[in-house]
């Protein structure tokens, strides 16, 4: 298929293949894979505030179902495309198997500049694209989420147009919404309380403790901003973050709750917030640091780059921040790497329990929902640590592998219908 064949598709498959190899993956299964199960691509005319009408391609495609509904996040971005959105897909299947949560994979995107639009234009556009990909969606059958972009007021507009079709409320048709309307507490923040959690599983296994710690973050937007908060709540010094506009640097320690107040709630730039040194994207990824913080978007990390990084820990905000040749290099250098699918999972797990309450009309407590998530998240690092350790790979081939054989098993249970 043409329109998968971008470089983004090419990373997940060119995983998906090196761990295929590695466990010797049935051939069948392994072709059934490395595609969609099914890729939906739909046009969205928008009337617009000026009277004209513009109209948005959107995707919504499903890598694999056999675990359960499918489960994957909507990106909001220029440069979205079906072959980044098939990848995300597919990364999304491995994510939910190696967290043994009862979904399959999928994602949604829309190429669109969410910020160049206002409300109203936001609106229109969401309403019509849950409208395209309705067939596909549902609580037993597709639940979205947020991702890059996209936010809890968008998910409430989703939510709010299947619920339109069908006649009544379905808060289980998607995650990441509101708490009004069926959300879940410690949500928002999840995927960042995630990646600390599994940070400091890594730093326990290096011997380096969390008041010597230093964090570098690339990228400030949900997952970025949550994970430096809660690195600096359990002691350790985040010195540097950015977003696309650039980043600062303050060898001493940013105050990140005062960061965050200025950028989030009084819209000033990170470089203008005058909490420390204006540094670039490119500076930051270099600083020598505990822990570097991929939070933005895919292939960050190149074989141009990787060479240049000196953190002791690569924890993978992002989805897909690390090519493979930056992998090898890394490696080579004695890099640990949290993968993405096991550093970014607190999100979906999260998601998750959202599902489930919604299902069952029962909420928990935010200490609930931490304590679950520490534990299932925990307990998927450590199982990859010693899945690494044992079959001597990567934590990355690890993660893989445990997350594809769990799916290759539910495969071969069913059996090939008909
Ligand atoms: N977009 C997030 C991710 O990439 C969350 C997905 C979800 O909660 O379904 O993992």
């Amino acid at each position: 298929m043409q329109e998968l064949d971008t470089h983004t598709f090419r990373l997940a498959v060119a995983q998906f293949d090196e761990a295929a190899e590695a466990m010797q993956l049935d051939p069948a299964l392994r072709q059934r894979l490395k595609l969609p199960q099914r890729s939906l691509v739909v046009s969205i005319p928008v009337r617009m505030d000026d009277g004209r009408v513009e109209v948005f391609t959107g995707y919504r495609v499903q890598h694999d179902s056999s675990r359960g509904p499918c489960k994957g996040g909507i990106r909001y971005h220029p440069d979205v495309n079906l072959g980044e959105v098939a990848a995300l897909a597919m990364w999304m299947t491995w994510k939910c198997a190696l967290a043994g949560l009862p979904y399959g994979g999928a994602k949604g995107g829309v190429k669109v500049a969410p910020k160049k639009l206002s409300s109203g234009e936001l609106q229109r556009l969401t309403r019509r694209y849950a409208a395209e990909i309705y067939p596909l969606i549902g609580p037993d059958k597709d639940v979205p989420a947020p991702d890059v972009g996209t936010d809890a007021q968008i998910m409430a507009w989703f939510m709010d147009t299947y619920s339109q079709q069908v006649g009544f409320a379905v808060p289980g048709v998607v995650t990441g919404k509101p708490l009004v309307l069926g959300g879940s507490l410690g949500r928002e923040e999840a995927t960042g309380r995630g990646v600390v959690y599994v940070t400091l599983e890594a730093l326990k296994h290096l011997n380096i403790p969390i008041d010597r710690t230093t964090v570098a973050i690339q990228g400030f937007g949900n997952v970025g901003s949550h994970t430096a908060l809660i690195m600096q709540q359990h002691g350790a010094k985040v010195v540097a973050v950015s977003d696309v506009s650039g980043g600062i640097y303050n060898p001493k320690g940013l105050d990140v709750a005062e960061l965050v107040r200025r950028y989030r709630i009084a819209g000033t730039r990170l470089q203008d917030a005058k909490l420390g040194d204006a540094i670039t994207n490119e500076e930051l990824l270099q600083l020598d640091c505990t822990v570097l913080v991929p939070a933005a978007l895919s292939e960050q990390i190149t074989g141009k780059n990787a060479h240049t990084l000196r953190c002791r820990v690569l924890a993978e905000g992002a989805n897909g921040p690390t090519t493979l040749d930056a992998d090898r290099i890394l490696g080579d250098n004695g890099v640990f790497i949290i993968p993405d699918i096991l550093a970014n999972s607190g999100g979906v797990i999260v998601s998750y329990f959202e599902w489930v309450q919604d299902l069952q009309r029962f909420f928990w407590s935010a200490t609930d929902i931490q304590s679950r998530l520490q534990s299932i998240i925990t307990s998927a690092f450590q199982r990859t640590l010693h899945f690494a350790t044992e079959r001597r790979t990567s934590m990355r081939m690890a993660a893989l592998m445990s997350g594809i054989q769990e799916v290759a098993e539910a495969h071969s249970q069913r059996g090939l219908y008909p």
